[in-house]
C-alpha cells in the first residue's frame, strides 16, 4: 500500500522504542489460506491498549480498535500493518488513542457510531495535550488528527455495511453511550467482537444483548469477579454522600469524564435532588456531544433535567464557589490529574469532607496510592490525606456472571478471551472450557481458527 505521508517512526525515550522505520512489527507475512486469523497488536494478554487485525483467505483485513494505555509512561500497541478499514468500538483512550496514526494509510476509513466519532476529537486533542505536558512520545501529530477527523464513516446500530468481502454491523455494547459490539459475517464464519461490554442497564445506557456467532471475541476484564448488586451500590453511595453533607462537609467524587461522571449525576438527581451538586472537568464538553447524539442516551429527557439541575464549573471563580457545594463530581476518576487534585488540596484540611471513589483504581494511580497508603502526589508533593475515603463498585464492565451468561447465550464454537488479567481469563477458561474452544491470545502471536 502507498504511504500517503512519510513519517519517521522512531521515537526513543527512557529506553522505549516505538515503531522502527520500515517495519511492521511482527505481523505475519504469510497469506491466510483458510479460516480466520486474529493478530493482537495490543490488549491480547493485558487490559487496555487494544488493537487486533482480523484477516481471512479473501484478503479482507480489518483492524478493530487502536488505543494506548494512559499509564505513566503510556503503553502503546504494536505497529499496525497496512489496512483500509478500522472499526472503533468506543471512545475510551485505550481503544481510540492511537487511531490518528493510521491516517498514513491511503484513504483509510474509521467506522463507528456517530457519538464515538463525535467524541473522538475531544479525546485526541486531550491525548495530544497531555503528551506535550508530560513529555511522553506520541507517534501522531496534529495534522494526523485533522486527517483522522475526516476519515470517519458513522453507522447506526444494526445497519449492515461492507468491508472487503465481509459484512459488518454494530450492536449496542452497554459499556458507555455510543459503545458498540461488532458482528462480522465472513464467507465462512460469523464473528462477534464484544468491545468493552456490559449487559446490565446503567443510568445512561441500555445493556448489550447476546448475538449468536461461531467465534466470540470477549473482553474478560472482570472474569472471576462478581459485582455487587448495582442498585444497592448506588444507594450506598447516596447514603454516604448524605452522611458527609449532614456533618457539614463536601463530598468529592472523582469520576471519569465519559460515562461514570454523568451516571453519578443521574443517581444523585434521582435519589437526592435537594443536594447542591457541581460538575467540573472535560465531561462538560463531552456531555455537549451527548446532546448532539441523543439517540445514544437512555431516556435523554431525564438526562436533560439532570444536566439543567447540575451546576457546571466553567471558570476559576466557579471553582471557588464549588468548594461550598454539597457534592463535587469531577475528573480524573483515578486521581491522576484534572481538577480533582485541586479540589482535594483545598478540601483536605477539613475532616468533615469526604472522598468517594466510584470504581477500580489501577496500579500506580493516585487513587490506589491514596487507598493503600493514605497519601497522594498533589502538584508534585506527596501529601498525607486524613479525609474519610470510601470506594464503590459502579463499573460499566460486565462482571463474571454477566460474562458467563452472555458467552453461553451467544453459543459460539470458539471463544477468544482478551482485555483481561491472566487470572480472570483462567477462571472463565476453567468454567467454560468444556463447552467452548477457548483461546487465550498473546500480543504478536496470531491465533488461527479454521473450523
Ligand atoms: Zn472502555
Amino acid at each position: 500500500m502507498d504511504i500517503q505521508r512519510p513519517h519517521v517512526f522512531i521515537y526513543i525515550r527512557r529506553g522505549m522504542v516505538l515503531y522502527t522505520p520500515g517495519q511492521t512489527t511482527g505481523y505475519p507475512k504469510t497469506k491466510v489460506v483458510e479460516g480466520i486469523r486474529f493478530h493482537y497488536l495490543g490488549g491480547g494478554n493485558e487490559v487496555g491498549n487494544v488493537g487486533c487485525v482480523i484477516e481471512d483467505s479473501t484478503g479482507t483485513r480489518l483492524l478493530i480498535d487502536y488505543g494506548l494505555a494512559p499509564t505513566r509512561p503510556p503503553k502503546y500497541p504494536d505497529q499496525c500493518p497496512p489496512i483500509t478499514d478500522a472499526i472503533i468500538t468506543h471512545s475510551h483512550i485505550d481503544h481510540i488513542g492511537m487511531v490518528p496514526w493510521l491516517t498514513q494509510f491511503n484513504n483509510v476509513k474509521f467506522h463507528g457510531t456517530s457519538l464515538t466519532a463525535s467524541v473522538s476529537e475531544i479525546m485526541w486533542r486531550d491525548t495530544y495535550k497531555v503528551s506535550k505536558i508530560e513529555g511522553y512520545p506520541l507517534t501522531w501529530d496534529k495534522r494526523d488528527l485533522e486527517y483522522a477527523l475526516d476519515s470517519w464513516i458513522t453507522h447506526d446500530y444494526e445497519q449492515w455495511f461492507n468491508v472487503g468481502a465481509w459484512k459488518c454491523r454494530l450492536h449496542r455494547a452497554g459499556h458507555m453511550p455510543g459503545a458498540a459490539m461488532v458482528e462480522i459475517e465472513t464467507p465462512t464464519h460469523r464473528i462477534l467482537w464484544s468491545g468493552d461490554l456490559d449487559t446490565r442497564d446503567s443510568p445512561n445506557t441500555i445493556g448489550a444483548k447476546p448475538v449468536k456467532c461461531d467465534i466470540l471475541c470477549l473482553e474478560a476484564t472482570y472474569g472471576g469477579k462478581v459485582h455487587p448488586d448495582r442498585t444497592e451500590e448506588e444507594h450506598r453511595l447516596v447514603s454516604e454522600v448524605r452522611k458527609i453533607v449532614e456533618r457539614g462537609g463536601v463530598a468529592l467524587i472523582p469520576a471519569f469524564a465519559s460515562g461514570r461522571g454523568q451516571d453519578i449525576l443521574r443517581i444523585l438527581h434521582r435519589d437526592a435532588p435537594y443536594l447542591n451538586v457541581h460538575y467540573d472537568g472535560m465531561g462538560t464538553r463531552l456531555t455537549k456531544k451527548w446532546f448532539e447524539n441523543p439517540e445514544h442516551i437512555r431516556d435523554i429527557k431525564t438526562f436533560e433535567n439532570v444536566w439543567r439541575w447540575t451546576k457546571k464549573v466553567s471558570s476559576k471563580s466557579d471553582r471557588k464557589k464549588a468548594l461550598h457545594a454539597d457534592v463535587i463530581v469531577t475528573t480524573s476518576g483515578m486521581l491522576d490529574g484534572g481538577p480533582a487534585l485541586w479540589y482535594l488540596n483545598r478540601l483536605r484540611s477539613d475532616l468533615s469532607n469526604g472522598i468517594l471513589l466510584t470504581g477500580y483504581q489501577a496500579e500506580n494511580s493516585g487513587g490506589r496510592k491514596l487507598l493503600e497508603e493514605g497519601r497522594i502526589s498533589i502538584f508534585g508533593n506527596l501529601t498525607k490525606i486524613d479525609l474519610e475515603i470510601n470506594q464503590f463498585q459502579l463499573s460499566n464492565h460486565a462482571g463474571h456472571v454477566q460474562l458467563r451468561n452472555f458467552a453461553l447465550a451467544c453459543n459460539p464454537k470458539n471463544m477468544i478471551l482478551f482485555h483481561a488479567p491472566e487470572e480472570s481469563r483462567n477462571v472463565i477458561f476453567s468454567e467454560l472450557g468444556q463447552e467452548i474452544d477457548i483461546h487465550l491470545p498473546v500480543n504478536g502471536q496470531p491465533i488461527h481458527i479454521i473450523s
